[in-house]
């Protein structure tokens, strides 16, 4: 039995219950939840707009204890802290062993449908978003998308290397491949454009441009390292005022991290002649995207998408986490507010006024 947040329709709160939780079957494990993100993602899937149909438990963000291993289960044991990732990596198919973990056919599989069953109640399934569930004291999750982590790191900071410090940081450090000296625009400064920022300062570039609507989140794109900020609200063509920055010439990496096709191409139009533009918000399903078609064979321009910061979560999750615990990777500044799972549903409603970085949600 856990308290979970469970979505049973559309465009609905979240009803918070009691739920069973099945046993840990082979490969699994059974996860007592300490802290959980609440990601823009998981309204996304309240909105019908990522393929998760109800009734199923949100979060993808969370990080806590084991607390039971299944069979087949030997690299993790009762009591280790773990971070849970939502692109599972199995080791064995065709993406893993090209070295493309992030696009893992059992993680994609389980990230994109939610084709599990954890949860319970009154006998009907429930499933698990993401093959995380991180709205619930208790979940049980593939042992493959456990990454373990040392005692004394901060499970409520821990938490949110499973989605948006990962998927921002590595934006920049493994799709983007950011190198110094090299100029970079970052579309939208919520949680994950936070840490594009702090991630392309990380790879040295010498201009962070931030763009956004809300002057507090280009304040904070600036505590994360900006050295540019502009406010799309008032600077007229963001292209333009992009390359005066930039000695007339755009950036050689923009990202876009909204999911809006009208931003895509603002990004697209920002970089200079054989730059970037890397997409790493999500489009919703069924929407196109267009860009002017003259600059990519005559400008060399890219447009590029960027899954889940394109990281090997074996490598990459660890060496976030050393990172921060040496104070060279902000985390406790994208913490807006710790709340009870009681209060999810607010913290939805302070993400759509655009009043917060990130609510983590703490149990007990
Ligand atoms: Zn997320
Ligand atoms: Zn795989």
């Amino acid at each position: 039995m856990a308290k979970a947040a469970v979505l049973y329709d559309f465009n609905q709160p979240l009803k918070i219950e009691d739920v069973d939780v099945n046993p840990p079957r082979e490969g699994e494990i059974l996860v007592k939840v300490a802290a959980s993100g609440v990601c823009h993602s998981d309204l996304s899937v309240m909105q019908a707009k990522l393929p998760f149909p109800p009734p199923v438990v949100l979060g993808h963000e969370g990080a806590g204890v084991v607390e039971e291993v299944g069979k087949g289960v030997d690299d993790l044991k009762p009591g280790d802290h773990v971070i849970l990732a939502w692109v599972a990596n199995c080791g064995n198919c065709a993406y893993c062993n090209a070295g493309t973990t992030h696009l893992c056919d059992v993680g994609m599989q389980a990230a994109m449908t939610g084709e599990e069953f954890t949860f319970k109640k009154n006998g009907t399934d429930i499933m698990r978003m993401a093959g995380v569930a991180s709205f619930a004291e208790r979940t049980v999750v593939r042992a493959t998308s456990a990454i373990k982590i040392p005692d004394d790191v901060p499970l409520d900071r821990a938490c949110l290397v499973g989605c948006g410090v990962t998927t921002g940081v590595g934006a920049v450090m493994n799709t983007a491949k950011v190198r110094p000296g090299e100029t970079v625009a970052v579309f939208g400064c919520g949680g994950v454009g936070l840490n594009v920022v702090q991630g392309a300062i990380l790879c040295g570039a010498s201009r962070v441009i931030a763009v956004d609507l809300s002057p507090q989140k280009l304040e904070l794109a600036k505590t994360f390292g900006a050295t540019d900020i502009i406010n799309a609200a008032d600077a007229g063509d963001v292209p333009e005022a992009i390359r005066a920055l930039t000695g007339g010439l755009g950036v050689d990496y923009a990202f876009e991290v909204i999911g809006s096709p009208a931003v895509i191409n603002q990004c697209f139009l920002s970089v200079k002649r054989g730059g970037k533009a890397v997409v790493v918000g999500v489009v919703g399903m069924g929407t196109e995207v267009s860009v002017q078609g003259f600059s990519l064979a005559l400008e060399e321009k890219s447009l590029i998408g960027s899954l889940y910061g394109s990281a090997n979560i074996r490598r990459d999750m660890p060496g976030l986490v050393d990172l921060y615990m040496q104070k060279r990777l902000k985390i406790d500044e994208l913490v807006s507010r710790r709340i009870k799972l009681e209060d999810v549903n607010e913290a939805f409603e302070a993400m759509e006024k655009g009043e917060v970085a990130r609510s983590v949600i703490v149990f007990d």
